[in-house]
């Protein structure tokens, strides 16, 4: 899962998705990278590297990143390394100057890299899933008719590649002294959003994986990419846009679970909505149950939304047992175990007069490995808890995922084969709620998304055994990442 944003028809570009960055952060922390293109001199500028964007990019960096077109990235990485040579942006010389940026994991891996090697002579470099879509792109760009204007071309080239590479993906992408494009797979797994800001009489864009991108900016929100479609902005600033292959719209259901941030939109729905109507379903069921509660507490931060309403609902006091220290960063590197052990603990303290004695309904986003559900469950029963219940606003989680969210593996999944009595002795809790997943669709408000980690009813076929030996070797060992659930 990773934070995409491509700016077009800006003076400065590239300096102005350094905030842009910021707003994207917390889709990736391993690394981030912006790309520019200057149209009068007719030149690329590039600067990536691993960490946290105000780690990244100093005053000068930015000052390098000259021109009125530029793609920004922020990266967490399922697929491919944390190497540098896998960072994104991307970019190739040929047949025009292209460079890209993707949110997403491409499913197929093994079988296009093979097919562009034997029949198109082309070789990858990375082990970044990103390449074989450049390389897709480029090839369908050097084998469309020479007739054909640009955005002809184009739209022949994503066609094809769109049936050729499988899985959820949505990417921007620069063609040099050309313009921007963007495009989505076919089932819009992955978000990807429009902004556009007026510019005499015509528009200049932004692309983003969320919407608050756009207000930092100053652009407004337009609409959504919509699956399988291709636009795009040439550098005059006309704008045209392709229904290549229209399927079934299946967003994934746990970016408004838990990944984008509380203040963005997509399909219509909002998502700090989403997450009240969660709530309130959750307080129907905790009603079911017969619960005795004292307090209702989120886990922070996303499950701050649903635990407001599900306190409203069942006209219990909202408190803030557990508080997030804002400083211990996910990428933080501490050498000593012991050391980094006390950091760990240091994430989230425990507020122990607002916990002793009291009988606390913890509410959580999901419950994946259940090992840190554990964790700040003991922890609350040695700050003196009387009892502790759990609720979560996603439903079992009992697949893996391998559209871009790093779970991959169904046997790592606390929910896989465990039953909820079961799952209740490991966390320890007095009492378990999960959303129900026949009440997904009430509480998300959409008729059609993806579920797959939660049913098993996937958009894209996967082989689990290719999808995990390809994984496993792009990652370059065991198939260990740090997990950020
Ligand atoms: S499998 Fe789950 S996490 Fe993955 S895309 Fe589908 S809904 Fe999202």
């Amino acid at each position: 899962m990773c934070g995409i944003v491509g700016l077009i028809g800006e003076p400065k570009a590239g300096p102005k998705l350094y905030p842009a960055l910021f707003a994207l952060q917390h889709r990736g922390q391993d690394a981030a990278g912006i790309l520019s293109y200057d149209f009068e001199r007719s030149q690329f500028h590039l600067e990536k590297d691993l960490g946290l964007v105000q780690d990244i990019f100093t005053e000068e960096r930015q000052n390098r990143l000259k021109g009125s077109m530029a793609l920004g990235h922020t990266r967490y990485s399922t697929i491919g390394t944390v190497d540098k040579e896998d960072l994104q942006p991307l970019f190739l010389s040929y047949p025009y100057g292209i460079g890209m940026i993707h949110n997403g994991n491409v499913t197929n891996y093994d079988e296009v890299v093979d097919d562009l090697r034997k029949s198109k002579q082309r070789w990858t470099f990375s082990r970044n899933d990103l390449e074989i879509l450049l390389h897709m792109t480029a090839v369908g760009l050097t084998s469309a008719k020479e007739a054909e204007t640009l955005s002809q071309k184009m739209a022949t080239a994503i066609r094809e590649l769109l049936v050729k590479v499988e899985g959820a993906y949505s990417a921007i992408g620069m063609l040099a002294d050309q313009g921007m494009f963007a495009f989505s797979d076919s089932h819009g797994i992955r978000p990807l959003l429009v902004g556009r800001k007026k510019v005499g009489d015509k528009f200049s864009y932004c692309f983003a994986s969320e919407k608050q991108v756009f207000f930092g900016l100053g652009y407004e929100y337009w609409r959504d990419l919509q699956p399988g479609e291709l636009i795009l902005v040439d550098k005059e600033l006309n704008f045209y846009s392709f229904e290549l292959s229209k399927k079934e719209a299946r967003p994934c259901m746990f970016e408004w679970i838990y990944f984008a941030g509380s203040e963005t939109e997509w399909h219509g729905r909002p998502v700090y909505d989403v997450r009240l109507n969660l709530g309130r379903i959750l307080a129907e069921e905790c009603q079911k149950k017969g619960l005795e509660i004292d307090v209702v507490a989120p886990v922070p931060d996303t499950s701050r939304a649903a635990a407001c309403r599900l306190a409203e609902v069942l006209q219990k006091p909202y408190r803030e047992v557990l508080i997030k220290n804002r400083y211990v960063q996910r990428s933080f590197i501490v050498n000593q175990p012991e050391l980094r052990k006390m950091m760990v603990n240091l994430k989230l303290s425990p507020v122990e007069s607002e916990i002793r004695g009291k009988k606390i309904l913890l509410v959580d986003d999901s419950i994946v490995r259940g090992t840190t559900s554990a964790r700040i469950i003991r922890l609350l029963r040695d700050s003196g808890a009387e009892k502790v219940y759990l609720a979560s606003t996603c439903p079992p989680i009992r697949n893996p995922c391998f559209y871009g969210i790093d779970f991959p593996e169904g046997k790592s999944l606390i929910a896989h084969e465990k039953s909820e009595a079961e799952i209740e002795e490991f966390l320890g809790v007095d009492g378990l709620v999960y959303l129900p997943l026949e009440r997904l669709q009430e509480g998300l408000g959409l008729k059609s998304f993806c579920s797959a980690c939660l049913d098993g009813d996937y958009p894209v076929p996967v082989s689990t055994e290719s999808f995990m030996k390809t994984r496993n070797h792009n990652i370059g060992g065991d198939g260990k990442s740090e997990v950020p659930l």
